[in-house]
């Protein structure tokens, strides 16, 4: 997968736009100090010891050394195992050590930080105590534009934040977009969401609001859009409230029967009863017939050959291929883009066969399953009831991705697969 994904490079062109906070403006008034706080807790009222834990540094240790008696730890360690795993804290991780403003300055909570926005605060000021909490993030949108290049770039370079953006951008269009064969030339416009802590420490990749996608100079919308009456996980429309997630097409004929199916178990008398498995699905239809790409995809192999005769492959993404064989003509050549239903050549007779059919051949990751048995994914189609909200929703998003100009001088490159 590395590997193929170093064939090509993207470039994204980083601006961000709109949603940065915006100056205040309001008159001043006699305002009262704001409480600032810090993994919950009041910054006045608490002493903050900060600190990353070091080799060798065990929980009872660092408490040890801000003064918590051995019998605490004892009593913390035994207490919260449920939350907080005293012995899997992380050398390099940050952590806080809450103190009393006074004198004594006793020693109140530990503060591990899991993570970038994770935390695990451990109580001990009277009873003692573990949860867990989130650092408060803001929500930033993005704006970037790319050019993809076939030059070989060995190395997967940059921030992890350009990369999951890739990767997030290859899982919206999984079922349209095979990323695994970009073309050079391919381009993008992307919105999508950074998440910020305490407005600057770039914490995670958010979603990915709207895509314009142009693959072998087609182009290909894609829009979030999240609805309470939508239940699972997010989906994108195209422009015209289409889902991006294509089942494959029931058959790829129609108005045909199923002749033979799918059975590795086969035994035929005129071979003596011996197995001759099936591994594909046939559907009988008069010559001439057309017959349907049942996904979108590739074509990679169109030819006559043996017991096959006139046959095209498909490759759909990176899990999927689809075979279609005995064909009267094929109409498609290598390397070229068909959609779901573009017919791709008629049935007819050539090759091992006794009747006109189809043989159609699924292959998953490169092996031959029964389509009709795999658990693929469905495409539901936008509901009537939410359409006019979904086009009043992606209606700025759009123009939007239109305005946006694809700028190959004054290229930021932040990320090269
Ligand atoms: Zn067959």
């Amino acid at each position: 997968m590395k590997h193929l994904l170093s064939l090509f490079a993207l470039i994204l062109i980083l601006s961000s736009c709109g949603n940065e906070p915006k100056p205040e403006t309001e008159p001043m008034a006699i305002a009262p100090k704001p409480i600032v706080k810090e993994y919950g807790f009041n910054t006045e009222e608490y002493e903050f010891v900060r600190d990353t834990v070091k080799s060798g540094d065990t929980f009872g240790t660092i408490l040890d050394a801000h003064g918590v008696p051995a019998q605490t730890v004892f009593n913390i360690t035994n207490s919260v195992k449920e939350t907080f795993n005293p012995a899997r804290i992380g050398i390099g991780r940050p952590y806080a050590i809450l103190k009393s403003k006074d004198t004594s300055q006793t020693a109140q909570a530990f503060i591990y930080e899991n993570d970038k926005v994770d935390y695990t605060v451990v109580n001990f000021s009277d009873s003692i105590g573990a949860y867990k909490g989130q650092k408060k993030l803001t929500v930033v949108e993005k704006e970037a534009t790319g050019i993809i290049n076939s030059s070989l770039s060995k190395t997967m370079e940059d921030s992890g934040l350009s990369v999951v953006l890739a990767y997030k951008m290859a899982d919206v269009y999984a079922w349209t977009i095979d990323f695994l064969r970009l073309q050079e030339g391919d381009r993008f416009k992307v919105i999508y969401e950074e998440k910020y802590i305490n407005d600057t420490i770039y914490a995670e990749l958010g979603s990915v609001k709207a895509v314009y996608f142009e693959h072998r100079g087609e182009p290909f919308y894609a829009f979030n859009f999240k609805h309470d009456s939508i239940i699972g996980q997010r989906e994108y429309y195209d422009e015209e409230a289409n889902n991006l997630r294509r089942a494959f097409l029931k058959a790829p004929v129609q108005f045909s029967r199923i002749s033979s199916r799918f059975n590795l178990k086969r035994r035929i008398k005129y071979y003596g009863y011996k197995l001759r498995p099936h591994r594909g699905t046939d559907y009988a239809a008069s010559v001439g017939t057309p017959i349907l790409a049942t996904a979108d995809g590739v074509v990679t192999k169109s030819e006559y050959r043996g017991g096959n005769g006139n046959y095209v492959k498909l490759r759909h993404n990176s899990t999927y291929e689809t075979q279609y064989l005995h064909m009267k003509k094929r109409k498609v050549n290598v390397g070229q883009y068909v959609k779901q239903g573009d017919v791709i050549g008629w049935v007819g007779m050539t090759g091992n066969t006794g009747g006109p059919h189809v043989c159609y051949r699924f292959w998953k990751n490169g092996v031959q399953v029964d389509p009709l048995k795999q658990d693929l994914p469905s495409a539901e189609p936008l509901e009537e009831a939410l359409r006019t909200e979904y086009f009043m929703h992606i209606d700025d998003l759009k123009r939007r991705l239109d305005a946006l100009e694809f700028k190959e001088e004054n290229t930021n490159i932040i990320a090269k697969l």
